[in-house]
């Protein structure tokens, strides 16, 4: 219960018509950061739905042979999600008659933007050929920067159903997921979809998986998700062609834990796929990665809400928690044995590689120990954001982590604000720099040789440089013919070096080209789709480092250099980078008593110069007469001023001037 500050009412959220009450409070306080909270609040607690005791399943009957294990995957929007809804439908796990929208999108971050960033789990029943089958469902998300949510969920899997839009075709990230699963010798289960759509062309998709992945056109599903055609044959198909999982119940307990999340009551929650043996309630579970034993508290299944079992049989897909409260102790990719009965652990999962850094920071310096604990809950769920802690003595204290992608980034903040409350300022992103020290043996600083830059202003000075080097990615991009020359060229404009190029059918290609991961950060895929008119698209992968002919630009204030804002770029836009942001420092920093010379070096040269010129010294020269509080009044204020004020050399620079520029545009 709280007062609406725009109508002055008692409200209360009432779970009945909570979806009302939302919008009606978000009328009333529109971007009230208090109220959102609260209401982000009550919402995320109650969106999961906790199971209680007594109605447990039992899971027994399920041996292996019973279970099929199994991922959708496909490029962004081409019905994941919605696939994922009538199979949940046809088996009973949601009603039928309800306009079911992507009902495995459960956060709020995903509805709004209407995509998948968090792969989810469901355990359906189905009855095939007089038996009953547990099929566990994983939806995952399509975007290249959530890469590693698939590649740990296709640990938990022995087949995937590789979704192709038939209007589409293959795109980018149909190719980059294929392999995923092709890598881990997965069975494939291709299948058109959307084919209800009047311009599908079923033939060239079939032609262009029989090109790329050599996939028999007789063993291609035809299906629409939305419209629920073909959904029994695939059930079908993925009953006969993905093998059980393997897995003993006799053996001891061996449990991977391929996803978590942090729950207020329980601790950490992690979803399993239970290897060999069970796991029931009350069972004394460790962990091979802290060593640390814990009493399990609860097991069960995700129908697609919780719904507690008795035990956890080997083969099965499920979770578990064990009141971990010390997030830290708690690893995705760790394997969970007996107390009593140690097992050899299982290889886990590569450490994903973040490819974009930022700073992070509360808007608020108060609000830091509210922010530390909303961003290790959220890296739970998130296992792929690196986190390390940084302080600045402009901004305050805060952390640099690192993102998998522009989109990660934005969709992490979001999360940060919608399900944590937090408000946060975020640096302008940059990628992760190397250099190579001169000498080595005299110079006693670094250990190594090639030294990670994950933050400009911590660059070793450059006598010491001996090169540069930048990370490097290797970019599939799938466009019609018509547009090579416009692709090419705007490649080449980003420092591309484009390799082969193939035909996928008779008007479609490939190609493959290098990039500086710089160059194609922000705004490239946007840029490309603009000159394909929206039909390219565009995927990449880690291609190690490069020497290269980077800059160090630093900013000078009165001849003094400002550490917070020196930052590194190739040397052909180290001109321009610099003029900007002088030109952006000129319109933040407040006029002062002398003159005021921003200037922008490059490696010893000044590249650019703004002035800004000075304001009259004397407050009250213009205040003739003896008017004592109108004096006082103006002497108050600009003391006030100058308080807030922070000095660099002889000038004074307000403290959010660096994050106007530093921050995100
Ligand atoms: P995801 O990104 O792969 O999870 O894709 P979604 O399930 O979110 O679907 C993207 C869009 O495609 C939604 O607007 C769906 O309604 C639409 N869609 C999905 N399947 C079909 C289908 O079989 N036919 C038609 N016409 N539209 C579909
Ligand atoms: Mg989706």
């Amino acid at each position: 219960m709280f007062i609406c500050p725009g109508c002055r009412k008692f409200l209360r959220i009432t779970r009945h018509a909570k979806v009302l009450w939302k919008e009606a409070l978000f009328q009333h306080t529109p971007g009230d950061v208090n109220i959102n909270r609260q209401i982000n609040r009550f919402f995320s607690s109650s969106s999961t739905t906790l199971a209680k005791a007594g109605d447990e399943i039992n899971l027994a009957k399920f041996s292996p042979e019973n279970i099929r294990n199994f991922s959708i995957i496909a490029h962004v929007d081409h019905g994941k999600s919605t696939l994922a809804d009538r199979l949940l439908e046809i088996t009973g796990a949601i009603p039928k008659n309800v306009r079911n929208q992507q009902v495995l999108d459960t956060l709020q971050v995903e509805k709004e933007r209407g995509i998948t960033v968090k792969a989810q789990t469901a355990s359906l029943f189905h009855e095939y050929k007089g038996q009953t089958y547990l099929l566990n469902l994983i939806d995952t998300p399509g975007h290249v920067d959530f890469n590693y949510e698939v590649s740990r969920s296709l640990a938990a899997c022995q087949g995937v159903v590789l979704l192709v839009d038939a209007n589409q075709g293959v795109q980018a990230q149909t190719m980059a997921n294929f392999f995923l699963a092709f890598e881990r010798n997965l069975t494939v289960i291709p299948c058109l979809n959307k084919i209800d759509l009047y311009n599908a062309k079923p033939e060239m998709v079939l032609e262009q998986l029989h090109n790329v992945f050599e996939t028999d056109p007789n063993d291609v599903l035809k299906i629409s998700a939305k419209v629920g055609t073909g959904i029994e044959d695939l059930l079908t198909a993925i009953i006969e062609r993905i093998p059980p999982p393997p897995g003993d119940r006799d053996k001891p307990l061996k449990c991977l834990v391929f996803d978590s999340q942090y729950d207020q009551y329980r601790g950490a929650v992690g979803n399993v796929l239970v290897m060999d043996g069970s796991v029931k309630k009350g069972d004394k579970i460790m962990s091979l990665f802290s060593r640390k034993s814990y009493e399990v508290q609860g097991t069960g299944i995700l129908h697609p809400n919780e719904k507690l079992v008795n035990v956890l049989y080997a083969g099965q897909v499920g979770f578990i928690h064990a009141n971990i409260k010390k997030i830290s102790d708690f690893q995705v990719g760790d394997t969970f044995c007996h107390q009593k009965s140690p097992v050899e652990p299982l290889p886990g999962f590569k450490p994903a590689v973040p490819m974009v850094f930022a700073g992070i920071f509360p808007s608020d310096q108060s609000q830091l120990p509210s922010l530390k604990a909303a961003i290790t809950k959220l890296t739970l769920n998130d296992s792929s954001v690196a986190v390390s802690l940084e302080n600045s003595a402009a901004i305050g204290q805060g952390w640099r982590l690192g993102f998998l992608g522009m989109l990660h980034m934005d969709v992490f903040c979001q999360r940060l604000e919608q399900e944590f409350g937090a408000s946060v300022i975020i640096t302008a992103p940059n990628v992760h720099y190397r250099v190579r020290i001169k000498g080595k043996k005299n110079i006693k600083i670094y250990g190594d040789e090639i030294v990670d830059v994950l933050n400009p202003c911590k660059l070793p000075d450059l006598s010491i440089i001996e090169e540069f080097q930048e990370p490097m990615i290797l970019a599939t991009i799938i466009i019609p013919d018509q547009y090579l020359t416009t692709v090419l060229s705007l490649c080449l404009s980003r420092r591309g070096e484009p390799q082969e190029q193939t035909y996928i059918d008779q008007n479609r290609l490939v190609i493959r080209c290098i990039f500086p991961l710089n160059e194609v950060l922000v705004d490239f895929y946007d840029e490309l789709k603009s000159v394909t008119s929206g039909y390219a698209s565009f995927d990449y992968d880690d291609h190690g480092y490069r020497t290269s002919d980077l800059a160090k630009v630093e900013f000078h204030i009165n001849k003094l250099p400002v550490e917070e804002m020196t930052m590194i770029c190739h040397m052909s836009s180290s001109k321009r980078r610099g003029k900007e942001i002088c030109a952006r420092l000129k319109e933040v920093i407040p006029r002062q008593l002398t003159y005021v010379t921003i200037q922008a070096v490059v490696h010893g040269n000044i590249v650019a110069r703004e002035d800004i010129k000075p304001i009259k010294k004397d407050v009250l020269a213009k205040c003739y007469g003896g008017d004592v509080t109108r004096k006082n009044k103006l002497l108050n204020k600009q003391a006030d001023y100058l308080k807030k004020l922070k000095q660099v050399g002889t000038v004074k620079i307000p403290k959010d001037t660096f994050i106007k520029v530093l921050k995100k545009k």
